[in-house]
């Protein structure tokens, strides 16, 4: 089974927009065992848009188009789809109705360009927007069916979410595919690949695969498997309990979770509470803490001891230890740490300070060092990370989920 993904929109090609309709497409579709075989952007002309559902058909069973469905001049996807479909475009009164509702609520004058959202290819299933005025419309021409949708990211979500993809599912009887991901942080993927070679090996005997992917500091394990006799789930399921032992010290969570989640449980489960006092990464890692919902429950808040005079003065770390060791040392982000947890009465508290780069590097401590210390009430720990990027934003995003994963080790020790 495979599809189809064109994305429509002169924003597109000249890097206006950034096309993530088709990232998205094409995840979910894996996920329900249709495979991606080719995505294609074009810009809002007629006849590009003919040529690509023309050489899309002749390939695939499934064909997704986003984008060209707004009320304006430049969008022609539907008269388009109307031409490639023979059809013509024909009022729909309970679109109509919905619409002139939808713009009653936001208080807005119905006018003769939003009547128009509410004109629709006359061979089409419509697939309801919930969320905006231009609906969703599938087609079937020679067993192959076309899906076009708006292109705002929030409304084609929707729309496949409540209509497309349950109706794909039926339509195609797609197959069970199973997905499971393993989260790691801190190794790199070939470290990986060489702890797993005899797991790997013995994946390929039940037909299931397995995929590194990996960002900045992380490493995802997706497994999958497409399950044909209700067995397959189970294997995978046993699969992983054997990876604890493999490469359990790397393992921070499962499918969608991040590591200030991880941190986020431990710290509820544990009643306890969590600070930060950060110098190199500025912040980062309350931000990310404060991404969770909830966290205030367990965020007292922080110190951005950027300066050296804000190091001294809030945090009481001592000037003479700044002047002998510099300000990224083990001296002193143990007392930034030590100190912003009695200063902000919590039981835990991160700090870092560190070298983000790209300008700033010395010999002794190039770019990409950092010092993270978690203190608690009996312990303090200081940990040297030597970064390999020359790039500020990588080195203050890979240290402040370090400095998170550092904080969940020392949870699992205690
Ligand atoms: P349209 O349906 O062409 O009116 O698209 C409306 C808006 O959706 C555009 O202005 C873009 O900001 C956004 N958009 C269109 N296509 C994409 C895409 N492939 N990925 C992300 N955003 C998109
Ligand atoms: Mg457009």
């Amino acid at each position: 089974m495979l599809a189809e993904i064109i994305t429509i929109g002169d924003e597109l090609l000249i890097g206006q927009t950034i096309d993530t309709n088709s990232a998205w497409i094409g995840e979910q579709l894996s996920l329900i065992g249709i495979k991606v075989h080719q995505v294609t952007s074009i810009t809002d002309n007629e006849k590009h848009i003919l040529t690509a559902l023309e050489e899309a058909s002749k390939r695939v069973s499934l064909v997704i188009l986003t984008g060209g469905l707004g009320p304006t001049k430049d969008d022609i996807t539907k008269e388009t789809l109307c031409k490639y479909f023979n059809t013509e475009l024909i009022l729909n009164a309970p679109i109509l109705e919905h619409l002139k509702e939808r713009y009653k609520a936001f208080n807005v004058t119905f006018s003769k360009v939003n009547q128009d959202q509410a004109f629709l290819p006359k061979s089409c299933t419509i697939l309801p927007n919930t969320r905006g005025s231009a609906s969703g419309m599938w087609f079937e021409k020679n067993k192959v069916v076309f899906i076009s949708l708006p292109g705002v990211p929030y409304e084609m979500k929707g729309i496949l979410t409540d209509e497309g993809f349950p109706k794909l599912k039926t339509h195609f009887s797609t197959p069970n595919v199973i997905h499971k991901t393993v989260r790691t942080i801190g190794v790199p993927e070939s470290k990986l690949a060489e702890l797993l070679v005899d797991w790997e090996n013995s994946l390929a005997n039940h037909n299931i695969k397995l995929a590194y992917l990996p960002s900045p500091g992380f490493v995802r394990l997706r497994i999958s498997g497409v399950d044909t006799n209700g067995e397959v789930e189970q294997i995978i399921i046993d699969k992983l309990n054997e990876l604890p032992h493999l490469i359990g010290g790397y393992i921070y969570g499962f499918e969608k979770e991040t590591i200030e989640q991880v941190v986020g449980n431990l710290l509820i489960n544990q009643n306890k509470t969590l600070c930060t006092a950060e110098s190199c990464t500025g912040g980062n890692i309350g931000h990310l803490i404060t991404q969770v919902s909830g966290s205030s429950a367990y965020f007292n808040g922080g110190v951005i001891s950027y300066a050296n005079a804000v190091k001294i003065n809030v945090l009481n770390v001592k000037e003479e230890d700044i002047l002998k060791f510099g300000a990224v040392s083990q001296q002193v982000v143990q007392q930034m740490a030590q100190n912003a947890r009695k200063l902000l009465k919590s039981d835990y508290a991160i700090s870092t300070s560190g070298i983000a780069g790209p300008t700033g590097g010395t010999e002794e401590k190039p770019v990409g060092t950092v010092w993270v210390s978690i203190a608690s009430e009996n312990k303090t720990i200081s940990k040297i990370y030597r970064l390999p990027y020359n790039n500020r934003e990588r080195n203050i995003s890979v240290a402040s989920s370090y400095a998170l994963n550092l904080l969940r080790k020392e949870f699992l020790e205690d």
